[in-house]
């Protein structure tokens, strides 16, 4: 199918892009990689009359360490974190999940930004977002807020980003000690949206006591969640084996899965519970190097 018709503009400045979005109103969008929003238009799910291609705007395309945090600009590429040395030294998360999301073609284009501002819990980034415990910088012509990823996702295609703003930088408190993270999906096929995935994070002291765990569940709840649950469970052990064991148990009663052309429910259920127990191992063994 072909697009309705709809106008362009190609802003230089951030100023300028907000102007516009005022100028336009509801039926204005943000392009970013335009991987989501193009198909959904050429569906005809989404007919914005006006596109602002927010690509031509210097200084959103970062990756880098400052004041306590990994900040990552919106439109920093999946192919921008699956080569960033800094991201592959000390966040093996996001090589994880880049490397899962959709085709080479796809990465290349697709931003962060717009995949966390897409707010569809069948894409990877959220739940990795949840399990970092993200902090999204929104900006808008009155200035900028920062809204915790537990604030994030309202609903379906819904996320705290109002008309008018603009996603320009992720926060993530930034790797010490023994820290480690991983991130898996399973997948019907290669470059297949998430059957079940799972982002796991954990932070270890000197004893070998886990201090702080983040786990994230893709496409399992009709919002990309946090399996609390879980979390609590392994903050202050020594990560057992029968810890583990039950965080996953946790994670696979919590969540929601629906039954779909990708699994049924208790196939689901099935694999949350696997997935969380080998990402926790995965991220407790990088802690421990
Ligand atoms: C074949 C195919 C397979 C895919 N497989 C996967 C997959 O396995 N896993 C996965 O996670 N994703 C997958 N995707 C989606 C892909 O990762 C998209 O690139 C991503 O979801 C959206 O990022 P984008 O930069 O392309 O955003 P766009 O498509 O440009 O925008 C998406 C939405 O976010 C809004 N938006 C974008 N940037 C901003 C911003 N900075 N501030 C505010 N609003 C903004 C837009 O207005 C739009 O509503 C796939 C896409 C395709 C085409």
């Amino acid at each position: 199918m072909i697009a309705e018709n709809f106008n362009y503009d190609s802003p230089s400045t951030l100023a300028e892009a907000f102007q516009l979005l005022h100028d336009y109103g509801d039926d204005a969008k943000i392009l970013a990689g335009g991987h989501s929003l193009i198909p959904m238009m050429k569906l005809r799910f989404a007919a914005p009359t006006h596109l602002i291609d927010i690509n031509n705007i210097p200084g959103l395309a970062y990756i880098k360490e400052e004041d306590g945090y990994l900040k990552i600009g919106a439109m920093t590429r999946e192919a921008d974190l699956e080569e960033s040395d800094l991201i592959k030294a000390k966040y093996h998360i996001f090589g994880d999940a880049t490397k899962l999301i959709a085709d080479p073609q796809v990465r290349n284009f697709g931003t962060i930004g717009g995949n966390i501002a897409h707010g569809d819990a069948a894409n990877d980034h959220p739940a990795v977002m949840i399990a970092l415990d993200a902090t999204v910088v929104i900006s808008g012509q009155d200035g900028q807020r920062e809204v915790s990823i537990n604030d994030f996702f309202y609903g379906f295609y819904t996320t705290a980003v109002q008309h008018g703003e603009i996603l320009t930088e992720i926060k993530i408190p930034a790797a010490t000690g023994h820290f480690g993270s991983a991130y898996y999906k399973a997948e019907r096929k290669v470059g297949d949206y998430a059957t079940a995935g799972v982002a796991a994070v954990v932070q270890i002291d000197g004893n070998g006591v886990c201090t702080k765990a983040g786990i994230g569940l893709t496409n399992v709840n009709p919002l990309p969640m946090r399996a609390e649950r879980s979390e609590a469970v392994l903050v202050g052990s020594k990560l057992t084996e029968e810890d583990i064991a039950l965080a996953a148990k946790y994670a696979a009663e919590d969540c929601n899965p629906s039954d779909d052309l990708r699994g049924d429910e208790d196939y689901k259920r099935h694999l949350v519970k696997v997935i969380t127990k080998r990402m926790l191992n995965q991220a407790i063994a990088r802690a421990k190097k």
